[in-house]
């Protein structure tokens, strides 16, 4: 399929596939080679140099879903994250990061750019103007993350990619939480688009991955990095993966249903003090989603009333898992103090506005009923 103009599931569903000349079948095959023979290719084939068949047909239906040139596949989100962010680092450099910010990225950067000479600011807030007040003459990098996790802040897309051009900016962006079927940063000016494809892209819990998207140019700089840090992944797995993302817009649409209708739910509840989702009008970011995403994607997080047990209640769940990782067809639920941000200090997690009883979820693609017929047991038995 070539036509890059397609709808967002004709492309999920064709877009970079590989024909099976030799038997006809129904999807791609699966190339596993190490080794390919010189004299076939102009290029040496090698999976660590993201090139082999089943690598570049995924590439391509991921640069397409992102509205980009060229794309590359990673071994883990993380590798995709630190990929990107060193090939437009390096010593004497500084970088500017959102505040709010997945996890492993902070423990990335405050762990390790010392060591590498990299120096870097986290934003006080998320407005344009708390960006362009971190900038020094030695910034190269700013470093974005819409929405956020876990609170799903709203950071301003075309505000971020205007600041980056006028100060010769390299904009990058964390686009997992929102998923290429409700946003796509590129459009609005965002240089490079970063995924973990653990999460949406794969949609299962059962493949670790990540995605990496931007003009050749870009890419073409990353890929030297990558080859030498090394961060491929097998092609069994890339294969999973396509096979994955042509369900992904049906998916992700079912998902963000489940969200809205349950963060209103949430929002009605009395027993309920607090629910952030995008798509709820009480979101204080509410318009700036709205004009900046198709849909708002299938994760909210929510604080129940003091006077309730957060742990009681996630351990009386019956049909919602409490689990780490998200984005799964199945409906999971975590406690972000105790897991996903449990290595930041106390004051970090203050910092960023996490609760110690926020509750993260993510709507899986289950009938809604069930999963609110869930939550209320749970919450009568905690209560
Ligand atoms: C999970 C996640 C990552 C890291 O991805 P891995 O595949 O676990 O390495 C990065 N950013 C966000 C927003 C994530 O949710």
């Amino acid at each position: 399929m070539e036509n890059k103009k397609a709808g967002f599931n004709t492309i999920c569903t064709h877009f970079g596939e590989l024909k099976d000349e030799k038997y006809k079948g129904a999807i791609s095959p699966l190339y596993m080679s190490t080794s390919y023979a010189f004299d076939d290719v102009e290029v040496k084939r090698y999976p660590r140099y993201f090139n082999t068949p089943n690598q570049v047909a995924l590439s391509e239906k991921v640069a397409a879903l992102e509205h980009a040139e060229a794309a590359m596949i990673f071994g883990s989100g993380m590798a995709a994250v630190s990929t990107a962010l060193m090939a437009f680092l390096r010593a004497g450099d500084h970088v500017v990061l959102q505040k709010t910010l997945y996890g492993g990225t902070y423990n990335l950067v405050t762990e390790e750019f010392e060591k590498f000479g990299i120096s870097y600011s986290f934003t006080e807030g998320l407005k344009p103007e708390d960006f362009i007040a971190k900038i020094k003459e030695n910034t190269k990098v700013i470093y974005i993350e819409t929405p956020s996790n876990p609170l799903l802040t709203i950071t301003d897309l075309k505000a971020v990619s205007a600041i980056a051009k006028e100060h010769g900016l390299v904009s990058m962006i964390d686009n997992t939480f929102a998923s290429p079927v409700n946003q796509n940063p590129i459009d609005f000016g965002i240089d490079i688009v970063i995924h973990s494809a653990t999460k949406y892209m794969g949609g299962h819990s059962d493949i670790l991955a990540g995605a990496v998207a931007s003009t050749k140019e870009n890419m073409e700089r990353i890929f030297h990095l990558a080859k030498n840090f090394g961060g491929s992944l097998s092609d069994y797995t890339v294969w999973l993966l396509e096979r994955s993302i042509k369900t992904m817009g049906i998916r992700v649409k079912a998902q963000n249903e489940n969200a809205q209708k349950m963060s209103e739910y949430l929002y009605e509840n009395k027993n309920v003090q607090a629910v952030f989702y995008p798509g709820l009008p009480s979101h204080a970011d509410h318009q700036l989603a709205k004009s900046q995403m198709r849909g708002f994607g299938g994760m909210l997080s929510f604080e129940l009333n003091a006077s309730i047990d957060s742990y009681t209640f996630q351990q009386a769940l019956k049909l919602i898992k409490s689990s780490m990782s998200l984005a799964g067809v199945e409906s999971t639920l975590l406690s972000p103090s105790k897991t996903s941000h449990g290595l930041l200090s106390p004051e970090e997690r203050e910092n960023q506005g996490i609760a110690d009883g926020l509750i993260r979820f993510s709507l899986g693609i289950e009938d809604i009923e069930d999963l609110i017929e869930d939550i209320e047991q749970a919450i009568a038995v905690a209560t």
